[in-house]
């Protein structure tokens, strides 16, 4: 397969300037291999990392966003022999340093040696350039194969997965017959909910204030589904429950009262994974989690490999991510892309952009 020197890419050349310009197709280092974009998936992270950067690490001029994407790989290094060219991949957005103590533990997604370049970390669309290009170029231990069965776009959704399988299992998954309450009926909310079917849950109680998410919810064989608008989601979840709570309570909305309220809803020796983007501080009754037996955590991100094992339950259609994947858009539109996801026009959930043109 031959390689063009340049490709088409957008970059960010200012906070809230990003524009589709003409850029070198990246050279590879040793265990990097060189992956041929077809889908990315717009994450509720872009909008952020656009206006403002992330955390002081995103570089301005020539860096290119977008870090849940999929391709095909047509070049390698010489030291990369886990992966050959013609490889379907998704990428992992975090390639930890290798060598810090959190890393050997697997538990990359925590690096400490973030943002250092020099050391081997890599955060592809945060730190270091990312998917909304033509081309890029991945580390090997970022690079997960995906199978025939599982397309492109939906294969964008897998980052996502990855994060809530995370959330998971740094929770004890699920047991099978326990009552999950998931909170937030975004895609991460949605994901949430039909992986604890699949984990065995006896009862999926979803909430929202959205009916159109709420019912993609139901599609995706939630159990029951509680808009917030219409009913007292505490009182009917005690309803549901014998008056004791939910086993555990996954919480996706990101907002200050779902937030505060899981502490309500959760039962006895419950657990409670917050799963949401918090930008403001929430106060929670800590004697209760003393109290209570309660499990708190959160996970950062995807980690612990958890990508390679979310590709069985897509590929053989238990978790069907197709009913999230709402818009498609080529690069040339990534503007009108980000004003659809950011705005929710249409219904918009997961907005797919691709470089080559969208017809
Ligand atoms: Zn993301
Ligand atoms: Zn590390």
């Amino acid at each position: 397969m031959s390689i063009p020197k340049t490709m088409k890419a957008a970059v960010l050349f200012d906070y809230g300037d990003l524009r589709v310009t003409e850029m070198p197709v990246p050279e590879l280092d040793a265990g990097e291999a060189l992956v041929k974009v077809d889908s990315v998936a717009i994450c509720g992270s872009d909008p952020g990392i656009i206006a403002r950067g992330w955390q002081g690490y995103t570089p301005l001029g020539s860096f290119i966003p977008g870090h849940e994407f999929t391709g095909v790989v047509v070049a390698t290094a010489p030291d990369v022999i886990r992966l050959k060219v013609g490889d379907r991949v998704a990428v992992e957005p975090h390639k930890g340093c290798g060598r810090c103590e959190n890393c050997l533990r697997g538990l990359y997604t925590t690096c400490l040696n973030y943002g250092n370049l020099e050391l081997g970390h890599r955060h592809y669309g945060f730190s270091t350039n990312g998917g909304y290009a033509e081309y890029a170029a991945c580390h090997d231990t970022t690079l997960h194969k995906l199978p025939d069965s599982i397309s492109f776009e939906e294969g964008a959704l897998l980052t996502a997965v990855g994060t809530v399988m995370y959330g998971y299992e740094r929770i004890g998954w699920v047991r099978p017959g326990e009552t999950v309450v998931v909170t937030g009926p975004g895609a991460l909310g949605l994901i949430s909910a039909r992986l604890a079917k699949i984990l065995g849950a006896g009862c999926v109680i979803l909430t929202g204030t959205r009916e159109e998410r709420l019912a993609i919810g139901r599609q995706m064989g939630v159990d029951i589904t509680l808009n917030v608008h219409e009913v007292d989601v505490l009182q009917k979840i005690m309803e549901l429950t014998n008056g004791i709570g939910a086993d555990m309570v996954v919480e996706c909305s990101g907002q200050p009262g779902p937030a505060a309220q899981a502490m309500e809803i959760v039962r006895k020796n419950g657990r409670i994974s917050y799963n949401g983007v918090y930008r403001e501080a929430v106060s929670l009754p800590l004697n209760k989690i003393v109290q209570w037996n309660l499990l708190i955590t959160g996970p950062k991100a995807e980690g612990m490999w958890n990508l390679e094992r979310a590709i069985p339950l897509m590929a053989d259609g238990r978790l069907n991510l197709k009913p999230l994947i709402t818009h498609r858009f080529s690069l040339d539109q990534i503007n009108t892309a980000f004003d659809t996801f950011t705005g929710r026009v249409g219904g918009a959930i997961k907005v797919i952009v691709k470089p080559e043109s969208v017809s």
